[in-house]
Protein backbone atom coordinates (compact mmCIF):
# COMPACT_ATOMS: atom_id res chain seq x y z
CA UNK A 1 0.00 0.00 0.00
CA UNK A 2 2.02 1.91 -1.19
CA UNK A 3 0.92 5.42 -0.68
CA UNK A 4 -0.44 7.19 2.34
CA UNK A 5 -3.61 6.41 2.18
CA UNK A 6 -4.31 3.51 3.82
CA UNK A 7 -7.38 1.53 5.27
CA UNK A 8 -8.25 0.33 8.80
CA UNK A 9 -7.88 -3.12 9.69
CA UNK A 10 -6.28 -4.66 12.39
CA UNK A 11 -3.15 -4.05 14.41
CA UNK A 12 -3.12 -1.19 17.44
CA UNK A 13 -3.06 1.34 15.07
CA UNK A 14 -5.75 1.02 13.20
CA UNK A 15 -3.91 0.17 10.24
CA UNK A 16 -4.44 -2.62 7.18
CA UNK A 17 -4.08 -3.30 3.77
CA UNK A 18 -6.71 -1.62 1.89
CA UNK A 19 -4.45 -0.66 -0.76
CA UNK A 20 -2.89 -2.99 -2.97
CA UNK A 21 -2.60 -6.00 -0.46
CA UNK A 22 -0.27 -8.45 -2.07
CA UNK A 23 -2.45 -12.22 -2.51
CA UNK A 24 0.86 -13.49 -1.22
CA UNK A 25 0.82 -11.69 1.67
CA UNK A 26 0.09 -14.49 4.30
CA UNK A 27 -0.15 -12.62 7.62
CA UNK A 28 -3.14 -10.50 6.57
CA UNK A 29 -7.11 -10.32 6.23
CA UNK A 30 -7.88 -8.89 2.57
CA UNK A 31 -9.96 -6.19 2.55
CA UNK A 32 -13.59 -6.66 1.82
CA UNK A 33 -14.89 -5.11 -1.37
CA UNK A 34 -16.61 -1.11 -0.73
CA UNK A 35 -20.61 -1.52 -1.73
CA UNK A 36 -21.96 1.38 -1.70
CA UNK A 37 -25.27 1.72 1.01
CA UNK A 38 -24.17 -1.23 2.37
CA UNK A 39 -22.74 0.15 5.55
CA UNK A 40 -25.23 -0.47 7.91
CA UNK A 41 -25.55 -3.83 9.29
CA UNK A 42 -27.82 -6.25 7.41
CA UNK A 43 -30.86 -6.79 9.66
CA UNK A 44 -31.78 -10.09 7.97
CA UNK A 45 -29.04 -12.15 9.63
CA UNK A 46 -30.71 -14.24 12.69
CA UNK A 47 -29.22 -16.44 15.53
CA UNK A 48 -31.44 -19.48 13.52
CA UNK A 49 -29.60 -19.01 9.95
CA UNK A 50 -26.35 -18.77 11.87
CA UNK A 51 -27.03 -21.75 13.65
CA UNK A 52 -27.60 -23.63 10.55
CA UNK A 53 -24.43 -22.10 8.87
CA UNK A 54 -22.45 -23.40 12.12
CA UNK A 55 -23.91 -27.52 11.66
CA UNK A 56 -22.98 -27.50 8.08
CA UNK A 57 -19.63 -25.67 8.79
CA UNK A 58 -19.19 -28.40 11.60
CA UNK A 59 -19.71 -31.11 9.00
CA UNK A 60 -17.38 -29.51 6.93
CA UNK A 61 -14.56 -29.56 9.64
CA UNK A 62 -15.33 -33.28 10.37
CA UNK A 63 -13.88 -34.17 7.30
CA UNK A 64 -11.02 -31.97 8.09
CA UNK A 65 -10.30 -34.45 10.93
CA UNK A 66 -11.52 -31.80 13.71
CA UNK A 67 -12.87 -34.04 16.69
CA UNK A 68 -16.13 -34.14 17.87
CA UNK A 69 -14.72 -32.73 21.80
CA UNK A 70 -13.48 -29.63 20.44
CA UNK A 71 -16.16 -28.99 17.92
CA UNK A 72 -18.32 -29.13 21.23
CA UNK A 73 -15.89 -27.01 23.29
CA UNK A 74 -15.21 -24.38 20.29
CA UNK A 75 -18.37 -23.55 19.70
CA UNK A 76 -20.10 -23.47 23.40
CA UNK A 77 -21.79 -20.40 23.71
CA UNK A 78 -20.88 -19.02 20.34
CA UNK A 79 -23.34 -16.38 18.52
CA UNK A 80 -23.68 -14.84 16.00
CA UNK A 81 -22.03 -11.01 16.78
CA UNK A 82 -22.98 -8.38 15.36
CA UNK A 83 -20.18 -5.75 16.18
CA UNK A 84 -17.94 -7.78 15.00
CA UNK A 85 -20.14 -7.06 11.63
CA UNK A 86 -20.67 -3.69 12.29
CA UNK A 87 -16.82 -3.37 12.51
CA UNK A 88 -16.29 -4.90 9.37
CA UNK A 89 -18.15 -2.86 7.57
CA UNK A 90 -17.37 0.50 9.04
CA UNK A 91 -13.25 -0.44 8.64
CA UNK A 92 -13.79 0.26 4.48
CA UNK A 93 -13.26 4.10 3.99
CA UNK A 94 -11.12 5.27 5.91
CA UNK A 95 -7.42 7.54 5.38
CA UNK A 96 -4.64 8.20 7.43
CA UNK A 97 -1.39 9.77 5.94
CA UNK A 98 1.83 9.01 6.54
CA UNK A 99 3.07 11.59 9.10
CA UNK A 100 0.14 11.43 11.08
CA UNK A 101 0.62 7.16 11.25
CA UNK A 102 4.55 7.66 11.89
CA UNK A 103 3.60 10.32 14.79
CA UNK A 104 1.16 7.65 16.22
CA UNK A 105 3.64 4.53 15.40
CA UNK A 106 7.13 6.35 16.90
CA UNK A 107 5.20 8.33 19.43
CA UNK A 108 7.21 9.50 22.66
CA UNK A 109 5.38 7.38 24.48
CA UNK A 110 5.70 4.07 22.26
CA UNK A 111 9.18 5.01 21.75
CA UNK A 112 9.64 5.28 25.64
CA UNK A 113 7.55 1.95 26.30
CA UNK A 114 9.09 0.13 24.32
CA UNK A 115 12.57 0.86 25.85
CA UNK A 116 11.16 -0.40 28.77
CA UNK A 117 9.27 -3.46 27.28
CA UNK A 118 12.87 -4.45 25.87
CA UNK A 119 14.77 -3.71 29.21
CA UNK A 120 12.40 -6.33 30.92
CA UNK A 121 12.29 -9.20 28.35
CA UNK A 122 15.95 -8.40 27.91
CA UNK A 123 17.07 -11.93 27.61
CA UNK A 124 14.40 -13.35 25.75
CA UNK A 125 14.95 -10.73 22.74
CA UNK A 126 18.70 -11.45 22.70
CA UNK A 127 18.05 -15.28 22.70
CA UNK A 128 15.27 -14.73 19.76
CA UNK A 129 17.84 -12.75 17.76
CA UNK A 130 20.77 -15.01 18.06
CA UNK A 131 18.43 -17.82 17.22
CA UNK A 132 16.06 -16.17 14.28
CA UNK A 133 19.10 -13.75 13.10
CA UNK A 134 16.51 -11.12 13.51
CA UNK A 135 16.89 -7.58 15.01
CA UNK A 136 15.27 -7.69 18.50
CA UNK A 137 14.32 -3.68 17.79
CA UNK A 138 12.45 -4.67 14.30
CA UNK A 139 10.61 -7.36 16.51
CA UNK A 140 10.04 -4.99 19.09
CA UNK A 141 8.70 -2.58 16.95
CA UNK A 142 6.24 -4.82 15.39
CA UNK A 143 5.07 -5.64 18.84
CA UNK A 144 4.65 -1.89 19.85
CA UNK A 145 2.58 -1.51 16.84
CA UNK A 146 0.42 -4.34 16.81
CA UNK A 147 -0.38 -4.25 20.03
CA UNK A 148 1.64 -1.61 22.27
CA UNK A 149 3.96 -4.29 23.76
CA UNK A 150 1.17 -6.62 24.31
CA UNK A 151 -1.58 -4.01 26.60
CA UNK A 152 -4.19 -4.31 23.55
CA UNK A 153 -3.61 -7.89 21.96
CA UNK A 154 -8.11 -7.81 21.49
CA UNK A 155 -10.55 -9.61 23.08
CA UNK A 156 -13.03 -10.45 21.31
CA UNK A 157 -13.43 -14.56 20.62
CA UNK A 158 -12.17 -15.46 17.75
CA UNK A 159 -13.70 -18.34 16.63
CA UNK A 160 -17.03 -16.24 17.22
CA UNK A 161 -15.93 -13.62 15.01
CA UNK A 162 -14.51 -16.01 12.23
CA UNK A 163 -17.66 -18.00 12.53
CA UNK A 164 -19.32 -14.51 12.03
CA UNK A 165 -17.77 -13.25 9.18
CA UNK A 166 -17.81 -16.33 7.65
CA UNK A 167 -21.33 -16.64 7.53
CA UNK A 168 -21.84 -13.02 6.64
CA UNK A 169 -20.76 -14.17 3.07
CA UNK A 170 -18.26 -11.58 2.25
CA UNK A 171 -15.05 -12.96 2.13
CA UNK A 172 -16.83 -15.99 3.66
CA UNK A 173 -13.87 -18.61 2.18
CA UNK A 174 -11.31 -16.72 3.38
CA UNK A 175 -12.94 -16.91 7.22
CA UNK A 176 -13.84 -20.04 6.73
CA UNK A 177 -10.17 -21.19 6.57
CA UNK A 178 -9.37 -19.32 9.32
CA UNK A 179 -12.29 -20.93 11.85
CA UNK A 180 -11.02 -24.07 10.17
CA UNK A 181 -7.47 -23.20 11.32
CA UNK A 182 -8.69 -21.98 14.86
CA UNK A 183 -9.66 -25.23 15.64
CA UNK A 184 -7.11 -26.65 14.28
CA UNK A 185 -4.91 -24.68 16.47
CA UNK A 186 -6.96 -25.90 19.38
CA UNK A 187 -6.37 -29.59 18.59
CA UNK A 188 -3.02 -29.15 18.17
CA UNK A 189 -3.60 -28.61 21.99
CA UNK A 190 -1.79 -24.73 22.11
CA UNK A 191 -4.24 -23.10 23.78
CA UNK A 192 -8.31 -23.80 24.86
CA UNK A 193 -10.99 -21.57 22.56
CA UNK A 194 -11.94 -19.68 26.12
CA UNK A 195 -8.54 -18.28 25.49
CA UNK A 196 -8.08 -17.93 21.93
CA UNK A 197 -8.71 -13.92 21.85
CA UNK A 198 -8.30 -11.37 19.19
CA UNK A 199 -9.50 -8.43 17.06
CA UNK A 200 -12.44 -8.95 15.49
CA UNK A 201 -10.82 -9.73 12.16
CA UNK A 202 -9.21 -12.31 14.00
CA UNK A 203 -5.19 -11.27 14.64
CA UNK A 204 -4.27 -12.59 17.95
CA UNK A 205 -2.19 -11.90 20.47
CA UNK A 206 0.98 -9.86 21.21
CA UNK A 207 2.12 -9.59 17.53
CA UNK A 208 -1.51 -10.61 16.49
CA UNK A 209 -1.00 -13.19 13.94
CA UNK A 210 -4.25 -14.75 12.38
CA UNK A 211 -4.80 -18.30 12.80
CA UNK A 212 -3.78 -19.57 9.10
CA UNK A 213 -0.11 -17.51 9.30
CA UNK A 214 0.00 -18.99 13.00
CA UNK A 215 -0.57 -22.46 11.66
CA UNK A 216 2.16 -22.36 9.05
CA UNK A 217 4.62 -20.02 11.24
CA UNK A 218 4.24 -19.70 15.24
CA UNK A 219 6.84 -21.38 17.46
CA UNK A 220 7.01 -22.81 20.93
CA UNK A 221 9.72 -20.14 22.08
CA UNK A 222 9.80 -21.02 25.89
CA UNK A 223 9.88 -24.64 25.39
CA UNK A 224 6.69 -25.61 27.25
CA UNK A 225 5.35 -27.54 24.21
CA UNK A 226 2.42 -25.29 23.97
CA UNK A 227 3.10 -22.10 20.79
CA UNK A 228 0.83 -19.80 23.11
CA UNK A 229 0.98 -16.08 21.85
CA UNK A 230 -1.96 -15.14 24.46
CA UNK A 231 -0.68 -15.28 27.36
CA UNK A 232 0.86 -12.32 29.44
CA UNK A 233 4.17 -13.78 28.56
CA UNK A 234 5.06 -12.53 24.99
CA UNK A 235 8.16 -14.63 24.23
CA UNK A 236 6.19 -17.61 22.03
CA UNK A 237 4.63 -14.28 20.32
CA UNK A 238 8.16 -12.48 20.10
CA UNK A 239 9.98 -15.59 19.15
CA UNK A 240 7.14 -16.28 16.30
CA UNK A 241 7.32 -12.91 14.81
CA UNK A 242 11.42 -13.34 14.38
CA UNK A 243 10.50 -17.11 12.72
CA UNK A 244 7.74 -15.52 10.71
CA UNK A 245 10.17 -12.24 9.11
CA UNK A 246 13.39 -15.60 8.80
CA UNK A 247 11.07 -17.58 7.33
CA UNK A 248 10.41 -14.69 4.59
CA UNK A 249 14.11 -13.97 3.80
CA UNK A 250 15.14 -11.58 6.47
CA UNK A 251 18.95 -10.60 5.98
CA UNK A 252 20.96 -10.70 9.40
CA UNK A 253 22.30 -7.17 9.86
CA UNK A 254 20.71 -5.06 7.65
CA UNK A 255 18.53 -2.23 8.23
CA UNK A 256 14.63 -1.54 6.62
CA UNK A 257 15.45 1.54 4.73
CA UNK A 258 17.64 4.66 6.07
CA UNK A 259 16.66 7.58 5.35
CA UNK A 260 18.45 9.67 2.51
CA UNK A 261 18.90 13.07 0.96
CA UNK A 262 18.22 13.49 -3.12
CA UNK A 263 20.55 16.26 -5.01
CA UNK A 264 18.82 18.74 -6.74
CA UNK A 265 18.30 17.97 -10.00
CA UNK A 266 17.31 14.37 -9.34
CA UNK A 267 15.52 12.12 -11.47
CA UNK A 268 12.45 10.83 -9.53
CA UNK A 269 11.29 8.50 -12.43
CA UNK A 270 14.27 6.60 -10.74
CA UNK A 271 12.75 6.04 -7.24
CA UNK A 272 10.56 2.99 -8.18
CA UNK A 273 11.08 -0.26 -6.44
CA UNK A 274 11.96 -1.97 -9.54
CA UNK A 275 14.94 0.22 -9.87
CA UNK A 276 17.31 -1.78 -7.11
CA UNK A 277 20.86 -0.45 -7.19
CA UNK A 278 24.06 -0.31 -4.58
CA UNK A 279 24.39 2.43 -2.42
CA UNK A 280 27.44 3.05 -3.86
CA UNK A 281 25.64 3.45 -7.25
CA UNK A 282 23.21 5.47 -5.38
CA UNK A 283 25.76 7.67 -4.33
CA UNK A 284 27.16 8.45 -7.89
CA UNK A 285 24.27 9.82 -8.67
CA UNK A 286 23.92 12.11 -5.25
CA UNK A 287 21.96 10.37 -3.03
CA UNK A 288 23.64 9.84 0.52
CA UNK A 289 22.68 9.82 3.80
CA UNK A 290 21.72 12.53 6.49
CA UNK A 291 25.00 12.76 7.22
CA UNK A 292 25.85 13.83 4.27
CA UNK A 293 27.82 10.19 3.43
CA UNK A 294 27.15 7.44 1.08
CA UNK A 295 24.97 5.33 2.68
CA UNK A 296 27.19 1.71 3.50
CA UNK A 297 26.83 -1.30 1.54
CA UNK A 298 24.51 -3.54 2.82
CA UNK A 299 22.94 -4.33 -0.39
CA UNK A 300 21.21 -3.68 -3.20
CA UNK A 301 18.24 -0.81 -2.88
CA UNK A 302 15.37 1.50 -4.33
CA UNK A 303 14.48 5.12 -3.28
CA UNK A 304 10.84 5.50 -1.85
CA UNK A 305 8.90 8.53 -1.89
CA UNK A 306 6.18 7.97 0.68
CA UNK A 307 4.70 11.22 0.24
CA UNK A 308 6.10 12.14 -3.27
CA UNK A 309 8.67 14.90 -3.62
CA UNK A 310 8.05 16.81 -1.15
CA UNK A 311 8.51 14.99 2.10
CA UNK A 312 10.94 12.44 3.62
CA UNK A 313 13.17 10.27 0.44
CA UNK A 314 14.31 6.35 2.04
CA UNK A 315 16.32 3.91 0.65
CA UNK A 316 15.12 0.51 1.52
CA UNK A 317 16.48 -2.32 1.67
CA UNK A 318 15.48 -6.33 0.66
CA UNK A 319 14.52 -6.48 4.52
CA UNK A 320 11.51 -3.56 3.43
CA UNK A 321 10.06 -6.47 1.42
CA UNK A 322 10.39 -9.06 4.34
CA UNK A 323 8.57 -6.52 6.03
CA UNK A 324 5.68 -6.09 3.92
CA UNK A 325 4.79 -10.22 4.13
CA UNK A 326 3.79 -8.66 7.93
CA UNK A 327 1.79 -5.52 6.44
CA UNK A 328 2.29 -4.55 2.56
CA UNK A 329 1.72 -1.04 3.45
CA UNK A 330 4.66 1.45 3.18
CA UNK A 331 3.41 3.70 5.89
CA UNK A 332 3.09 0.15 7.96
CA UNK A 333 6.68 -0.90 7.22
CA UNK A 334 8.39 2.61 7.59
CA UNK A 335 6.57 3.17 10.98
CA UNK A 336 7.71 0.11 12.28
CA UNK A 337 11.56 0.29 10.51
CA UNK A 338 11.38 4.14 12.29
CA UNK A 339 10.26 3.16 15.44
CA UNK A 340 12.46 0.36 15.51
CA UNK A 341 15.59 2.91 14.80
CA UNK A 342 13.96 5.24 17.39
CA UNK A 343 14.05 2.51 20.01
CA UNK A 344 18.00 1.83 19.11
CA UNK A 345 18.13 6.07 20.25
CA UNK A 346 18.17 6.75 16.55
CA UNK A 347 16.57 10.63 15.94
CA UNK A 348 13.63 11.40 14.01
CA UNK A 349 12.99 11.85 10.47
CA UNK A 350 15.08 14.71 9.82
CA UNK A 351 12.64 15.98 6.22
CA UNK A 352 9.52 17.85 6.69
CA UNK A 353 6.16 16.39 5.41
CA UNK A 354 3.61 18.32 3.48
CA UNK A 355 1.66 18.05 6.81
CA UNK A 356 -1.78 20.03 5.93
CA UNK A 357 -2.41 18.66 2.98
CA UNK A 358 -5.65 17.15 2.22
CA UNK A 359 -5.72 13.65 0.81
CA UNK A 360 -7.94 12.09 -2.19
CA UNK A 361 -10.84 10.62 -0.94
CA UNK A 362 -11.76 7.14 -2.23
CA UNK A 363 -14.25 8.73 -4.86
CA UNK A 364 -11.54 11.21 -5.91
CA UNK A 365 -9.33 8.19 -6.19
CA UNK A 366 -11.22 6.51 -8.31
CA UNK A 367 -12.37 9.98 -9.99
CA UNK A 368 -8.34 10.10 -10.69
CA UNK A 369 -8.13 6.06 -12.07
CA UNK A 370 -10.88 6.88 -14.51
CA UNK A 371 -8.93 10.06 -16.37
CA UNK A 372 -5.77 8.36 -16.01
CA UNK A 373 -7.94 5.18 -18.22
CA UNK A 374 -9.38 7.13 -20.27
CA UNK A 375 -6.58 8.90 -21.23
CA UNK A 376 -4.38 5.79 -21.55
CA UNK A 377 -2.06 6.08 -18.85
CA UNK A 378 -4.01 3.18 -16.73
CA UNK A 379 -4.00 -0.17 -18.27
CA UNK A 380 -5.57 -1.45 -14.92
CA UNK A 381 -9.20 -1.63 -12.91
CA UNK A 382 -10.62 1.44 -11.59
CA UNK A 383 -11.25 1.08 -8.06
CA UNK A 384 -9.66 3.81 -5.55
CA UNK A 385 -6.68 1.82 -4.77
CA UNK A 386 -3.49 3.65 -5.52
CA UNK A 387 -0.92 0.18 -6.18
CA UNK A 388 2.36 0.45 -7.90
CA UNK A 389 0.23 0.38 -11.37
CA UNK A 390 -1.99 3.65 -10.39
CA UNK A 391 1.60 5.00 -8.91
CA UNK A 392 3.08 4.25 -12.57
CA UNK A 393 0.44 5.94 -14.68
CA UNK A 394 0.66 8.90 -12.60
CA UNK A 395 4.20 8.93 -12.57
CA UNK A 396 3.89 8.95 -17.14
CA UNK A 397 0.66 11.18 -16.77
CA UNK A 398 3.22 13.50 -14.80
CA UNK A 399 5.71 13.16 -17.68
CA UNK A 400 3.67 14.01 -20.29
CA UNK A 401 2.70 17.54 -18.47
CA UNK A 402 6.30 17.87 -17.65
CA UNK A 403 5.87 18.31 -13.48
CA UNK A 404 8.13 16.09 -11.13
CA UNK A 405 7.14 12.78 -11.96
CA UNK A 406 6.75 11.50 -8.46
CA UNK A 407 3.73 9.08 -8.86
CA UNK A 408 2.05 11.12 -5.80
CA UNK A 409 -1.56 11.13 -5.83
CA UNK A 410 -2.36 14.68 -4.80
CA UNK A 411 -5.37 17.50 -4.94
CA UNK A 412 -3.07 19.41 -7.70
CA UNK A 413 -2.58 16.37 -9.78
CA UNK A 414 -6.31 15.89 -9.86
CA UNK A 415 -6.84 19.13 -10.85
CA UNK A 416 -4.66 18.90 -13.33
CA UNK A 417 -6.26 16.03 -14.96
CA UNK A 418 -9.82 17.65 -14.82
CA UNK A 419 -8.51 20.49 -16.42
CA1 LIG B 1 5.36 -21.97 24.75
Amino acid sequence: MRSLVIGLFCGALGLGPTAAISQNAQHWVPPAPHIPGEDLVHKTASQAGFDAWVADFKTRARREGISETVLDRAFRGIEYNSDVIAKDRRQSEFTKQIWDYLDSAASPTRVSNGQRAMRQHSRTLDAIERQYGVDKYVVSAIWGVESAYGATRGDINVIEAMATLAYDGRRGRFFEQQLMSALKIVQAGDTHPRNMKGSWAGAMGHTQFIPTSFEAFAVDGDGDGKRDIWSNDPTDALASTAAYLARHGWNTGQPWGVEVILPSGFDYSSARRDNMRSPGDWAARGVVGIDGKPVPNYGRASILLPAGAAGAAFMIFDNFAVLERYNKADAYVIGVGHLSDRLKGGPGIQASWPRGYAPLSFKEKKEMQRILKREGFLDDKVDGIVGPNTINAIRDYQTSIGVTPDGYPSQTLLQHLKS
